[in-house]
């Protein structure tokens, strides 16, 4: 049940804010996101934000996130980031698989799953990204779809810790649209994840696994999301990059 997992609210600030404006949102962040033990609170700002943004919410409730890294531990790969590059400005969290990485820059489920297996060798928490496209939820095969991808995605993981993996159900139909899924259609979804991620880790790791929703959650429809039983917190994109409403998702949550 949820009382064993602690609600996770993740600001995806995709592409936006150079570092002054990441300072100023940092800021407002820190003096507006209430503190409280039910709820981790996780920024993930660009890659070139990170080391500012680290150092403006250092010592708040607020931890730090990236928005992708990359496997290898160093070397010839131009414009890549690595895990230890993450962990010197303390992220704790890294997005994997967000739907934009893989339709734009062709990220495959291999990927993914190799990211996972590097963000935990380093101890750092990755989120990731599921979610299936209109075209497939028209056709009814988003449950289907999406649990194919978390079984590609979590393949030879090892979880010792439930609390440091986390699944993030995206929609792409309803990211950046306006468009919500209905608290129902999430859960449907985030049901088959955790039964997928029983098959996989078994009963007592998958209850611990956190799944968030993810796709126009905002402060207006975010209750309705954690109401559900298997809806544990949110990945927010346009919302998050407004101190006032993430910090209200946030106390709603
Ligand atoms: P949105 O984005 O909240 O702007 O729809 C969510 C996401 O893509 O993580």
């Amino acid at each position: 049940t949820q009382s064993k997992r602690t609600r996770l609210i993740a600001g995806n600030w995709k592409m936006n804010n150079d570092v002054p404006a990441a300072k100023e949102l940092a800021e407002a962040l820190v003096e507006q996101v209430p503190a409280s033990d039910a709820v981790e609170v996780v920024i993930c700002p660009p890659t070139i934000d990170l080391a500012c943004t680290s150092h403006k919410i250092a010592g708040s409730a607020i931890k730090l996130g990236a928005q992708n890294v990359y496997w290898e531990a160093k070397g010839a790969y131009t414009g890549e980031t690595s895990c230890d590059m993450l962990k010197s400005v303390d992220a704790t969290y890294c997005i994997i698989g967000h739907s934009e990485r893989r339709d734009y820059f062709h990220e495959t489920d291999e990927d993914i799953n190799k990211k996972a297996k590097a963000l935990m060798a380093a101890g750092i928490t990755p989120i990731s990204c599921c979610g299936e496209s209109l075209e497939v939820r028209e056709a009814g095969k988003h449950v289907e779809f999406v649990v194919d991808q978390i079984k590609k995605d979590t393949e030879g993981l090892e979880i010792t810790d439930p609390s440091k993996y986390v699944v993030a159900y995206e929609p792409i139909w309803a990211i950046g649209t306006g468009k919500t899924a209905t608290a129902a259609d999430a859960q449907e979804v985030c049901g088959a994840i955790r039964a997928t991620l029983v098959e996989v880790f078994g009963q007592e790791t998958a209850d611990g696994i956190r799944i968030l929703y993810g796709g126009s959650a905002k402060p207006e429809n975010i209750a309705g999301f954690l109401a559900e039983e298997d809806v544990d917190g949110a990945l927010v994109g346009g919302a998050s990059l407004v101190a006032e409403s993430f910090a209200a998702m946030v106390e709603k949550a």
